[in-house]
C-alpha cells in the first residue's frame, strides 16, 4: 500500500471517528434535553392541576373522571387520579365502567413517590395503552374527596420519538457533510504530504546513485522539511568530504614518494601509486595487514616501530624486489583526532646515488686524464733541465707539445660538456642542406683523409637532403663521428655517409671499415671517458681521443630532439647513426 493511500486512509478514519463521535454525542445530548424539557413541562402541568384541584376540587368521583377528561384535553396527556391506597378513581382514557376493572396502582414507582409527598417520574411500557410512556405523579388534596392522593399525567413517548427522529435526521445530515469534508481534506492533505515525501524519496535515490545536482529543497518548516534539509546538508557535507578525499588521493597519487598509512591495528589504509610500484604490490592492499603486503623485513620493522610510537630517521635500504635501486624510508606515528596509526614514506634515491657515482667517477677520470700527460710533461721538462743533446731536446719538446695539446683538447671538451650540461648552448633551428653539411665536415678533415688515402662516399636520398637544426652543432657532432671513423679506418679504406628518410625522422649513418666496437661496449661508448681500448689510451697510443667525443655528440643530438646509436657493420666496421626529426 502506498504512503499516500495509507496516509489518506488513516486521516480519513480519524476524521470519520471524530465526526461520528461528535454526532452521537450531540444527538444523545439533544435527546436528553428534549426528554428533560418534556418531563419538566409535564411536572409543571401536574403541579398546576394539583394546585387547582386542591382549591376547588370536584365533589364526587364522577366529577373527578370528567375533570380528568377536561385536563387531558388541555394538556394532551393522559390524566389519572389515584387514591391514597392506590385505587384508580378517575382516568381520561377510561370510562367509569372500565375503572372498576383496572388493577391497583399503589406499587407503581411514580405513585409510591407521590404518596411519599414527592414528584414521581417514571418511564416504562404501559400494558394498558401498549406503548412506552412517560409518567409524572404529584400528590393532590381535595377537600371534598379525602381519599384522593395522587394526580398522574402520562405522555406516550411515541411523540417524543417523532421529535427525536427530526434530531436524528439533522444529525445524520451533519454527519454526511462532516464525512464529505473529512474525505476532501484527507485527500488534499495526503496528496500534499505524499508529494513532498515522494520528492524527498526521489532525491535520496538520486543521491544514492551519485547524482548530487538537484537537492530536495523542501520549502516547509515541519518535520518533513527538517528531514529534507538534513538530507541535503548531509549530502553537501559528504560531497565536500569526497572532494577532500579525491584531492588528497590526487596529491598522493601524483607524488614521486611512496606513502603508506596503516591504522593502529596495522591494517593498510592508504598505499599510493608510487609505493605500490616500489614495493611491487599487485593486489588491493587496503584493509590488509601490512605484514601481508610489505615483504621487506626492514620496512615492516620500521612500520612496527612507528606503531609503537617511535619516529625513525631516514634509513637507506635496497629492496630485494627492486635490485639496483636505493630507497630512503622514514616512518612516524600518526595521531589525528581518534585516528591512530603510522605513516611510512619511501623515497627512491637510485638516480641520486647513480648521479653521485657518475660525479665521483667523473672527477676520478678527469684527474687521471690530466695527471697522465702532466706526469709525462714534467718528466721531459726535468730531462731537458738536466741537459740533453739537441736531437733529444727536439724529440722531447715534440712530445711535450703533443701532451699539452691533448690536455688542451681535454679541457676544451670538458668545458663544452659543462656548457651543454648547464643548458648554456642555445639551439638555432634553420633548414640545412645535408650535402653542404657533410662536405664541410669532410673539408675539415681533408688533410688526414688524404694522408691515410681514405675515400669518403656521400649517399643522400632525395627526400633526405634537408634537415632542420643548428648547423654549427650538427657540424660538430658529424665531425666527431667522421673523425672517429677516419681514426679507426684502415689505410686506403672507404667511409660511407648515408642519409635516409624514415617517416618524420632523418638518419645519417657514418660507416667505416675499421675494427668496429665490441658488442658489450656498444651501449657504453657514449658515456664520458668510456674507451673500448683503455690500455691503448693509457699508453698514449690513443689516436688523440679524450673519451668525451661521443658524449658530446649525444648531447648535441639530443638537444635537437634526436638520438644517436652505435652498431657494427655486417662484416666489419662501426656504424654510428644519428637520428633527427626531419
Ligand atoms: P675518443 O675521443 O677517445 O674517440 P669517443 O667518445 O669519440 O672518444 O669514443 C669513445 C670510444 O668509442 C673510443 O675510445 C673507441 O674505443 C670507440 N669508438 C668510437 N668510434 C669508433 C669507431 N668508428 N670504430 C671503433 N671504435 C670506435
Amino acid at each position: 500500500m502506498s504512503f499516500r493511500t495509507r496516509l489518506f486512509l488513516t486521516s480519513l478514519a480519524a476524521a470519520v471517528a471524530a465526526v461520528l463521535a461528535a454526532t452521537l454525542l450531540l444527538s444523545w445530548s439533544v435527546r436528553r434535553s428534549v426528554i428533560d424539557r418534556v418531563e419538566r413541562g409535564l411536572v409543571t402541568q401536574a403541579r398546576l392541576a394539583s394546585e387547582l384541584l386542591s382549591r376547588q376540587g370536584p365533589a364526587s368521583p364522577e366529577q373527578l373522571d370528567a375533570e380528568a377528561d377536561a385536563l387531558s384535553r388541555l394538556g394532551a396527556s393522559r390524566v389519572t387520579f389515584i387514591t391514597t391506597d392506590g385505587r384508580v378513581i378517575g382516568d381520561s382514557d377510561l370510562t367509569p365502567g372500565e375503572l372498576q376493572t383496572i388493577d391497583n396502582h399503589a406499587n407503581r414507582p411514580e405513585v409510591q413517590q407521590a404518596l411519599a409527598g414527592e414528584v414521581g417520574v417514571a418511564r416504562r411500557y404501559s400494558a394498558t395503552v401498549r406503548t412506552d410512556m412517560l409518567y409524572v405523579a404529584v400528590p393532590v388534596r381535595s377537600p371534598q374527596l379525602p381519599d384522593l392522593g395522587v394526580l398522574r399525567l402520562a405522555l406516550p413517548l411515541v411523540e417524543l420519538q417523532d421529535q427525536l427522529a427530526v434530531v436524528w435526521n439533522v444529525a445524520l445530515a451533519g454527519l454526511l457533510v462532516g464525512l464529505a469534508t473529512a474525505l476532501a481534506l484527507s485527500w488534499l492533505i495526503s496528496a500534499v504530504l505524499a508529494r513532498r515525501m515522494r520528492t524527498i524519496a526521489e532525491t535520496a535515490q538520486r543521491y544514492a546513485s551519485g547524482d548530487f545536482s538537484r537537492p530536495a529543497n523542501d520549502p516547509g518548516d515541519d518535520e518533513i522539511a527538517v528531514v529534507a534539509r538534513v538530507l541535503d546538508e548531509s549530502v553537501r557535507e559528504l560531497g565536500l568530504r569526497a572532494a577532500d578525499r579525491a584531492l588528497i588521493e590526487a596529491i598522493l597519487g601524483g607524488m614521486v614518494e611512496g606513502v603508506l598509512v596503516v591504522n593502529e591495528y596495522g591494517r593498510l589504509q592508504l598505499v599510493n601509486a608510487a609505493a605500490r610500484r616500489m614495493l611491487k604490490v599487485v593486489e588491493t592492499p587496503e584493509d590488509r595487514h601490512y605484514l601481508e603486503i610489505v615483504r621487506h623485513p626492514d620496512i615492516a620493522a620500521q612500520i612496527g616501530y612507528a606503531l609503537n610510537g617511535h619516529a625513525t630517521e631516514g634509513r637507506e635500504l635496497q629492496l630485494p624486489l627492486a635490485p639496483g635501486s636505493t630507497f630512503v624510508a622514514r616512518s612516524a606515528p600518526v595521531a589525528s583526532g581518534a585516528t591512530r596509526g603510522a605513516v611510512l614514506v619511501l623515497h627512491d634515491i637510485t638516480s641520486l646515488r647513480r648521479a653521485d657515482q657518475i660525479r665521483r667517477d667523473f672527477v676520478a677520470n678527469v684527474s687521471h686524464e690530466l695527471r697522465t700527460p702532466l706526469t709525462a710533461v714534467r718528466g721531459y721538462v726535468e730531462a731537458l733541465a738536466d741537459g740533453v743533446d739537441p736531437e733529444q731536446s727536439r724529440r722531447f719538446l715534440a712530445t711535450i707539445t703533443r701532451h699539452t695539446l691533448r690536455m688542451e683538447r681535454l679541457v676544451r671538451d670538458l668545458l663544452r660538456l659543462a656548457r651543454l650540461d648547464a643548458g648554456q648552448e642555445l639551439l638555432e633551428r634553420i633548414p640545412c642542406r645535408v650535402d653542404a653539411l657533410l662536405a664541410g665536415v669532410e673539408t675539415d678533415l681533408v688533410e688526414i683523409i688524404e694522408e691515410r688515402h681514405l675515400t669518403v662516399v656521400r649517399d643522400i636520398a632525395r627526400d633526405a637532403d634537408v634537415v632542420t637544426g643548428d648547423p654549427a652543432k650538427l657540424h660538430d657532432a658529424l665531425r666527431n663521428l667522421l673523425e672517429n671513423a677516419v681514426n679507426y679506418s684502415p689505410e686506403g679504406g672507404t667511409i660511407r655517409l648515408i642519409t635516409r628518410r624514415d617517416g618524420d625522422r632523418l638518419t645519417i649513418a657514418v660507416i667505416d671499415q675499421g675494427p668496429g666496437i665490441p658488442q658489450s661496449d656498444l651501449s657504453r661508448v657514449f658515456e664520458r671517458f668510456y674507451r673500448v681500448d683503455k690500455a691503448r689510451a693509457r699508453e698514449g697510443r690513443d689516436p688523440g681521443g679524450t673519451g668525451l667525443g661521443l658524449a658530446i655528440v649525444r648531447h648535441l643530438v639530443e638537444l635537437h630532439g634526436g638520438r644517436v646509436s652505435a652498431a657494427n657493420g655486417r662484416e666489419r666496421g662501426a656504424v654510428m647513426t644519428v637520428e633527427l626529426p626531419a
